[in-house]
């Protein structure tokens, strides 16, 4: 085990921002928080990598009781935090050497700019990188100590989907290297795709753990209709931005009960996790 975290609490003032969390994340594994805006991921993942304080709680590195985030963990873990701020003048690999002398041991800035795929790119200043481009880059900066464990917080927020799958194949690739990768996240399809563990978090509280598999088999949902929200289906299940999602044992008889109200756009398909975080909290991942 790399990682055990043991009744974590956050204090902002008045808002408790973690309410006594506890987890563990196993070595080679993808291990997941998936959580809406404000559900405390950040919270944890900073006060993990040593930017934050904690308010109370245990932390457990590489097996062992730390109080301090010091020099020696820092060595050993990488951190892509959500915003990134570059030097925008410095071209991309002096950008990668930069970082790398930070640390006492890491990889060849060169090897790190093909795992990431920016070859092309060597030489290009940072302020005219595409948005995707610059994720990859910070994504490269994360590991350019060669860590055993690497956080990445929200890395493809705001990214196009092909610039999103790009950045999925990297963390796929530190997986198979086995490297171990705490990521945050509020895309269910990201979680669903990329993690060996999800721990679904909201208000500061981790709310259900596991293989995103068996969340949804534990669940109990079976299948799921989806229908536009407008005034015929606004009380047939629950909204969910502009879609009502039903949950039904019964396919066939709430197929009828759409077609008879006269709606026919709607869309039958398996849970997922998002369903899951429907089903416990009663709301959408992105409200
Ligand atoms: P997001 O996806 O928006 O980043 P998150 O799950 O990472 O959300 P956090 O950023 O950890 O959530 O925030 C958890 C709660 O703590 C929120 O209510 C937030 O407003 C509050 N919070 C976070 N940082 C601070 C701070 N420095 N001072 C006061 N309150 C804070």
């Amino acid at each position: 085990m790399i990682l055990k975290v043991r009744n974590l609490e956050k204090r902002y003032g008045k808002l408790q921002a973690l309410k006594g969390i506890s987890f563990q994340v196993e070595e080679g594994t993808i291990f997941s928080f998936l959580g809406p805006n404000g559900a405390g991921k950040t919270t944890t993942v900073e006060i993990l990598e040593g930017l934050r304080y904690k308010t109370l709680g245990e932390i457990y590195y590489f097996g062992r009781k730390v109080e301090k985030i010091g020099p020696e963990i820092k060595e050993r873990i990488g951190v892509c935090l959500q915003k990134t701020e570059l030097f925008k003048e410095l071209t991309v690999i002096e950008t990668l050497k930069l970082f790398r002398g930070f640390y006492r041991k890491g990889l060849d800035p060169k090897d790190v700019l093909e795992i990431v795929g920016l070859q092309e790119k060597e030489k290009s200043r940072v302020k005219n990188l595409s948005g995707g481009q610059y994720q990859r880059l910070v994504l490269g900066l994360s590991f350019i100590n060669d860590p055993e464990l690497i956080f990445l917080d929200e890395p493809t927020t705001g990214l196009d989907p092909q610039s999103r799958r790009h950045i999925w194949d990297i963390i796929l690739t530190f997986k198979k290297q086995g490297k171990t990768v705490f990521l945050t996240t509020h895309y269910m399809e990201e979680a669903e795709r990329l993690a060996d563990v999800v721990c679904i978090i909201d208000n500061g509280e981790i709310i259900v753990s596991g293989k995103p598999e068996e969340l949804i088999k534990q669940s109990g949902l079976k299948v799921i209709v989806e229908v536009p929200k407008n005034a015929k289906s606004i009380n047939l299940g629950e909204i969910v931005e502009d879609k009502v999602i039903i949950e039904t044992e019964n396919v066939n008889s709430t197929i009828q009960e759409v077609m008879n109200l006269g709606i026919e756009n709607f869309v039958v398909r398996h849970p997922t996790l998002e369903d899951v975080f429907l089903k416990l909290t009663g709301k959408g991942l992105r409200d």
